[in-house]
């Protein structure tokens, strides 16, 4: 079965992806569909600060022991992991609770998140150039 990309699941999809040759490691990879683009004006953000505050909440919850990342653009945000086969299971119990059933009381998160946000806005936004190709990615 090497090689082949197997569907295990619908709603939501999930797919097993082997990788060519034996190894211990095992990626996840999990996409929403929905991004800074679906946002309404008035909630601009709200994806950017999900994402962080959801990576950060399951960062905490692994004591960032394992890879992890996040990202969202136009159209989807993305959750990822790199973890072991030995602990895939728990690492991904953790992973699937901590995006699909998550916590959110955590104020101090939130509020670290959103300083974060606003660092990564004054640094991603200060030429005009990027800005206006973001404004213009938007309207498309
Ligand atoms: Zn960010």
């Amino acid at each position: 079965m090497s090689g082949v990309i197997k569907k295990l699941a619908n709603a939501p999809d999930i797919y097993f992806i082997p990788f060519p040759t034996k190894t211990d490691e095992v990626y996840i990879d999990v996409y929403f569909r929905g991004g800074m683009y679906d946002e309404p004006k008035k909630d601009a953000g709200l994806t950017h600060t999900l994402e962080h505050y959801l990576w950060t909440m399951f960062g905490e919850k692994v004591n960032y022991s394992i890879e992890t990342n996040a990202q969202v653009s136009g159209e989807a945000s993305r959750f990822y992991i790199e973890t072991t086969q030995h602990k895939a299971i728990a690492h991904m119990q953790a992973f699937f609770n901590s995006l699909f059933t998550p916590d959110f009381t955590n104020q101090d998160v939130f509020n670290r998140e959103r300083l974060t946000i606003i660092n990564e806005l004054n640094t991603a936004f200060n030429d005009t150039e990027d800005r206006l190709h973001y404004i213009f990615r938007r309207t498309l």
